[in-house]
């Protein structure tokens, strides 16, 4: 069998203006016409000699990868699609030149790689987790966003264990609320998302007040480049740290498993590398006792199914993060749409991962954008209106939130 050519299918995610993420940026005077979000998609098809297609999916920065993806095709063309680890180092020299493998390199390499284990299981008519070493699991539990009391007694009664709120703006109280209303049978996560203001010193004292509501884990407690600064709030506070998304690869994902500074992994299973990465960076995790729970905040459907698939067959699973009510055009994108019952989402049987997409649909909403700013009433990370300030105005104003001076 051997790869005749890549397809790459780039769309945005959500109606047009959907993103609050995106506001701010309209109201520029230089904002394009239709500036529709910031959120977007990226899946190829890989096709054969054989008239087997394998599907994949890519994050990092899709409209940057997109291009990446078209450069690298000349060295998978006429390549037999068998050989994954092969081609995965084949790609990974070739970008040498381009310095190191960050998210975006690494988020092309993760969509070729997961086409690659897709085809591999419809030619030997078996699902991924198969090719992995069989299945630990027959269903993954998931967690979903709430920062609200509304949203997490709404995910509770559709019956998830498990939510996560996020952003810096007074996270104490927020979490103190969801607390409140759930009560001690929901596991509750929250992502500080590691803003530049947030000093170790800072985050040391607001993980240590965070202590009493038992959290599944804090997550991103600092900007994820400073991992001193995870050591200092690890030795300052006794609450399960989470880490992980923005870095990719095993050399990406190191030393946060090596020096054991998180209790949980967080790889985006669009950007980290591929399957063929998930599987070794939760082998490195395993041996230090380090749970898995995927990033996908910002994923589409495919790269949910490869999440599956890798948390079908490794031990050291924990969760996976799912947002399947932020727009409808989800279900549509994908098809079959995996459904979550109790809080529990089924392992796919069908050969490879098991999906395709609705190419027709994904091409009725185009990509206008990828970058933006925060803004609080979405992210909750800046205080209302304080995004152009600098950094040490930043600091004061989230050390009065946090600590309440
Ligand atoms: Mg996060």
């Amino acid at each position: 069998m051997k790869i005749t050519g890549i397809r790459t299918f780039l769309m945005h995610a959500g109606q047009p203006f959907s993103s609050k993420w995106a506001l701010e940026a309209l109201s520029r005077d230089d904002a394009p016409k239709l500036l529709p979000g910031t959120r977007n998609w990226l899946f190829l098809k890989l096709d054969t000699d054989e008239g087997i297609t394998g599907i994949g999916e890519c994050s990092g920065w899709p409209r940057v990868i997109e291009t990446a993806i078209h450069d690298l095709a000349p060295l998978l063309i006429g390549e037999d699609p068998a050989n994954i680890e092969r081609l995965w180092q084949k790609i990974h020299i070739a970008m040498m030149s381009h310095g190191i493998l960050g998210t975006v390199g690494a988020g092309a390499m993760t969509g070729i790689d997961m086409a690659l284990w897709d085809i591999k299981g419809k030619t030997l008519g078996v699902p991924v987790w198969m090719l992995l070493g069989g299945k630990v699991r027959d269903r993954i539990p998931i967690y979903t966003h709430a920062n609200s009391p509304e949203r997490a007694l709404s995910a509770k009664e559709r019956g998830i264990k498990a939510i996560k709120c996020g952003g810096v703006a007074d996270p104490v109280r927020k979490v103190a609320a969801l607390r409140e209303a759930v009560g001690n049978d929901i596991d509750i996560a929250i992502d500080l998302h590691g803003p530049p203001w947030l000093t170790p010193a800072d985050a040391c004292r607001l993980v240590r007040a965070l202590e009493p509501y038992e959290l599944f884990w804090v997550e991103d407690p600092i900007a994820p480049d400073n991992t001193d600064g995870y050591r200092r709030i690890r030795d300052a506070a006794h609450v399960p740290l989470a880490a992980g998304e923005r870095s990719a690869t095993i050399f990406g994902e190191r030393e946060l498993i090596e020096e054991e500074l998180v209790d949980v992994i967080q790889p985006d299973t669009g950007r980290a590398g591929g399957i063929t990465q998930m599987k070794k960076i939760a082998a490195m995790a395993e041996a230090h006792h380090i749970q898995v729970a995927p990033h996908s905040g910002s994923l589409g459907p495919v790269a949910e199914y490869a999440a599956l698939h890798v948390l079908a067959a490794i031990p050291n699973a924990l969760i996976l993060e799912r947002i399947d009510d932020d727009w409808d055009g989800r279900r549509q994108t994908i098809v079959p749409h995996p459904e979550q019952v109790d809080g529990l989402v089924a392992v796919p049987d069908a050969p490879g991962l098991g999906c395709d997409i609705d190419e027709t649909f994904v091409a009725r909403f185009p990509s206008g954008g990828n970058v933006s700013i925060p803004v609080p009433e979405d992210a909750g990370s800046y205080n209302p209106g304080t995004y152009n300030e600098h950094l040490y105005v930043q600091t004061r104003l989230s050390r009065r939130a946090y600590f309440n001076r």
